[in-house]
């Protein structure tokens, strides 16, 4: 559960980063600044940065799990994660 919101989280930060860097080559939605596609991706970095500090971590000692997605178990308590 934790890790599926983490893996979508991911998926959306990528694909949100990736659709600016197409418009910014490909201007399909009319001309979009400069300034508008670099705050579209800073936005998408800064949401994904900030979901991650509040989804990743563990339930029973609020630790952050670190960057190691497939983590079944704390480092610090030991506790199981889903
Ligand atoms: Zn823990």
């Amino acid at each position: 559960m934790r890790q599926n919101r983490q893996i979508i989280a991911i998926t959306v930060a990528l694909f949100l980063v990736l659709l600016s860097a197409v418009l910014y080559k490909r201007p399909l939605f009319g001309e979009l600044s400069k300034a508008t596609l670099f705050g579209m991706q800073i936005a998408a970095i800064a949401a994904f940065l900030l979901f991650s500090a509040v989804n990743w971590k563990c339930p029973s000692c609020n630790k952050s799990l670190g960057s190691n997605i497939n983590k079944r178990i704390c480092r610090k308590c030991g506790a199981r994660l889903q």
